[in-house]
């Protein structure tokens, strides 16, 4: 019998919360909202991922972007959604955004740390800084240990679920020094040599970080690295993340064959991320390759691009349309490990799994996001989907049941799935 420590004497907690990364957070928040005395467990500073490197509440791991802001856009539907629902995370993301065009970037330090000041200063949440290795069996449970859940937690959500946890592995994008970037030619890019990131050096992955059922790497194809795409052909990175379109280099008035994207980084604005060129090549050689780019021959590295572990359940016919577990409904699953991919899937499994664990703490009918919604689709997803060859999955209009009279228009197909959707949300509030 594993129990879980009292809030304090009159004041005893109603769910337990394992994770205060980005799914945790949103989830502590909404039950808290709605009258429910959490424990939320953070094992960082004391134990830290491969991939974090604060002690801070809901860090963002990778990129600073939460996507597209635009309706039209899948992402900025998901992000609509939850601002319609209360999101913390996402009025937290506004209130530090950085200027990023039609996304919405955020300084990374000033997001987690209001968040964690909201967390921590929410009467009816305490957070406890340990590693939770079992999971409690006393009272009702949101696993959201994310996609670097420690071992001993893993092995238990095994036990658990009967089922073992798929690996496979992301890589993530370098970032480097504002004033070691040489803005004259910044703008302007072109081709290098492909080749050299293809034939370059790779780290080894070690044995924790390759699949535990095959012993061999697994990429997610969303998300490759630099030199597994260069490999596949000599105008592969042209037409993936160096792909011009939609730019012209001011000084020649031509589009460019190809673009190394350069996103902001900070508030500060010192620190640039080398968009899409995730990579798992040795730091020397990352800084060979990336120094052959035009702007960046004396660029210093702030972080190197890495691969990291990415675990989550397979979770079609194991959890349902609440983010419950079948087999012990008392337990629900949020964030990467349910099976989304992105910050934002993240954050709305966490809003759904605190809702509907309150309501089933309060003995209230769960809600049931409608499938016309993205976050409903999403999770309709992972409860429904083929469960052979389950890949996580990021929001997209093509999991979104078809149109009546679907416009040819893509952006105007985005623009009526986007009204759809918010009508229905207001209509269930109605
Ligand atoms: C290296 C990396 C880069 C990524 N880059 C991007 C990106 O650029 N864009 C994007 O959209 N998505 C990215 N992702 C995917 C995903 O969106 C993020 O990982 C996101 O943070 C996941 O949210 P989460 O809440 O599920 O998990 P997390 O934010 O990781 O939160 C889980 C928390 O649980 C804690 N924890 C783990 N085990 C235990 C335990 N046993 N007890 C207590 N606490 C525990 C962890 O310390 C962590 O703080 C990346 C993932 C990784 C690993």
């Amino acid at each position: 019998m594993v129990k879980m420590f009292d809030m304090g004497s009159n004041n005893q907690s109603d769910l337990c919360i394992i994770g205060g990364g980005l799914a945790g957070c949103e989830a502590a928040w909404t039950a808290a909202q709605k009258g429910v005395h959490v424990i939320l467990y953070e094992m960082r500073p004391q134990k830290m991922t491969e991939a974090h490197v604060s002690g801070n509440l809901a860090e963002l791991v990778c990129s600073n972007s939460l996507g597209s802001n635009l309706i039209d856009r899948a992402s900025g539907l998901l992000k609509e959604e939850l601002r319609f629902l209360g999101s913390l995370l996402i009025d937290i993301a506004e209130k530090t955004k950085l200027p990023a065009g039609n996304a919405l970037a955020v300084d990374r330090e000033a997001f987690s740390i209001a968040i964690e000041n909201a967390v921590l200063s929410h009467p009816n949440i305490q957070v406890i800084r340990d590693e939770v290795k079992y999971i409690p069996d006393d009272l009702p449970v949101i696993i959201a240990s994310g996609p670097l859940t420690s071992e001993s937690l893993c092995k238990d959500i095994v036990r658990l679920t009967g089922e073992e946890n798929l690996y496979f592995y992301d890589a993530i994008a370098p970032v480097v020094y504002a004033d070691s970037i040489d803005f004259k030619i910044a703008f302007r890019a072109s081709r290098y040599d492909f080749d050299n990131s293809a034939h370059a050096e790779r780290i080894e992955l070690k044995d924790f970080e390759k699949d535990i059922l095959s012993g061999q790497q697994k990429f997610f194809e969303g998300c490759l690295p630099i030199e597994i795409l260069a490999a596949r052909g000599k105008d592969a990175l042209a037409f993936g993340p160096l792909r011009p379109t939609g730019l012209k280099d001011p000084h020649t008035g031509h589009r460019p064959w190809a673009v190394l994207q350069l996103r902001q980084d900070n508030l500060a604005g010192d620190l640039y991320n080398l968009v899409g060129f995730q990579t798992n090549l040795r730091y020397s050689e990352q800084e060979r390759v990336f120094r052959n780019i035009p702007g960046l021959e004396n660029a210093v590295f702030a972080r190197f691009g890495q691969m990291h572990r990415n675990t989550f359940l397979s979770s079609p016919g194991l959890i349902n349309e609440h983010l419950q577990l079948i087999s012990d409904p008392r337990i629900f699953f949020a964030g990467q490990l349910a099976g989304v991919e992105g910050y934002m899937g993240n954050i709305g499994t966490g809003l759904v799994a605190g809702l509907n664990a309150a309501a089933f703490i309060h003995g209230d009918p769960l809600p049931l996001f409608p499938i016309e919604t993205m976050l409903g689709s999403m999770i309709h997803y992972l409860a429904n989907s083929e469960k052979k060859n389950f890949q996580p999955i990021k929001a997209n209009f093509g999991i979104l049941p078809l149109l009546e009279n679907p416009p040819r228009s893509k952006q105007e197909r985005g623009r009526q799935y986007a009204i759809r959707s918010l009508d229905t949300l207001k209509n269930l509030r109605s």
